[in-house]
């Protein structure tokens, strides 16, 4: 779609690009996502089938969305989950399709998701070292982790990158280390500020490790970092060090992007968020369930996107007091109010 056309919102933000939920179920335990013990998760049958999340991203393609997204809880315990892939993979608007995954079960599954259509894969690390990911995600199972990264390099996808949260007191010292190793399985290293969204009921301003700070500690290691001018939308800012090595930094708490943003949340069970921070969000399930037909949806998004002006974490930005978004009382009444339920 040309830009001209795209549906906007008020502060003329396009609506491109969509994050598919397909779980809200995790084999992991972060602590900066899912730290509590036990959780309220959405119903079964709430669950959108393969059909049903195809039918709606055929109505936001409609208007103008052209990458999407898969994400969770973790994409990869959604059971076949590459039937989905092949569906969207054969819609030609979509021009990025791509996947953010905590790679346990990536080693087994990258290749049939490859031959699927997969573009892009995205793997959450943030330590090499397995008794502090142990602690971090209360999980031994490390090296399926960086399995499934070197199994992903080794098959053509059009890029792969490694999330790295950054957090004071747990793993700040791990930022040469972590680029050292994207460098050398071939993916690209984006380091992301902790934000106090969802589930970071522990999040508190001390542990943010800032964009500066990023920056500062990887110049004392490698020399001069050149910034890439790359202008649109994307929430990395990307750099470029001497040695030609490329990484990204996310500095959605103390630098966020909200001006640019073209990203909305479609959850599991069929809500739209329009913002990660967004208290509510608009149920397309129920009248997708109800028989709307393709253009009754396309008008209910397109007025709700036109309606849209969010911008969540410069409100946050903002504040003087901050602590965590949503007190754990709340989130055990909601679940659509946690991280995990709209995909992150
Ligand atoms: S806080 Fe909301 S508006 Fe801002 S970048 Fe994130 S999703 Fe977009």
């Amino acid at each position: 779609m040309e830009p001209s056309l795209a549906v906007v919102d008020r502060f003329q933000r396009p609506l491109r690009n969509l994050r598919l939920s397909v779980t809200d179920r995790c084999n992991l335990r972060c602590a900066y996502c899912m730290p509590e013990r036990d959780y309220l998760w959405l119903p079964r049958s709430d669950i959108l089938d393969f059909e049903e999340a195809s039918a709606l991203v055929d109505v936001f393609v409609d208007l103008g969305v052209d990458r999407v997204r898969l994400t969770g809880g973790e994409p990869l315990v959604r059971r076949n989950l590459a039937e989905l892939v092949r569906l969207l993979a054969a819609k030609p608007a979509i021009r990025d399709l791509a996947m953010t995954t905590n790679g346990l079960l990536l080693a087994e599954k990258a290749k049939e998701l490859r031959s699927a259509g997969l573009g892009r894969v995205t793997v959450s690390l943030d330590t090499l070292k397995p008794e502090r990911f142990e602690a971090l995600a209360r999980s031994r199972d490390h090296r399926l982790v960086l399995a499934g990264i070197e199994e992903a390099a080794g098959l053509g996808f059009s890029a792969l990158k490694i999330d790295s949260v950054i957090i004071r007191g747990v793993n700040e010292d791990e930022m040469v280390p972590l680029l050292d190793y994207g460098r050398r399985v071939g993916a690209e290293v984006r380091f992301i500020e902790y934000m106090d969204v969802g589930g970071a009921t522990r999040w508190s301003p001390e542990k943010v490790v800032a964009r500066a700070e990023i920056l500062g500690t990887l110049a004392r290691r490698y020399g001069p970092i050149h910034p890439l001018a790359e202008p649109g939308p994307a929430p990395a800012e990307r750099f470029r060090l001497v040695d030609g090595t490329v990484f990204g930094v996310i500095a959605s708490t103390t630098a966020p992007f909200c001006r640019s943003c073209d990203r909305s949340r479609l959850t599991a069970d069929g809500l739209w968020y329009l913002c990660l921070y967004a208290a509510r969000g608009t149920d397309l399930r129920q009248p997708l369930r109800a028989g709307a037909s393709q253009q009754e949806l396309r008008s209910l998004i397109e007025a709700t996107w036109k309606g849209r002006s969010d911008r969540g974490a410069e409100e946050r930005l903002a504040l003087r007091d901050r602590s965590p978004l949503v007190a754990r009382p709340a989130l055990q009444q909601d679940p659509h109010l946690e991280m995990h339920t709209r995909g992150g």
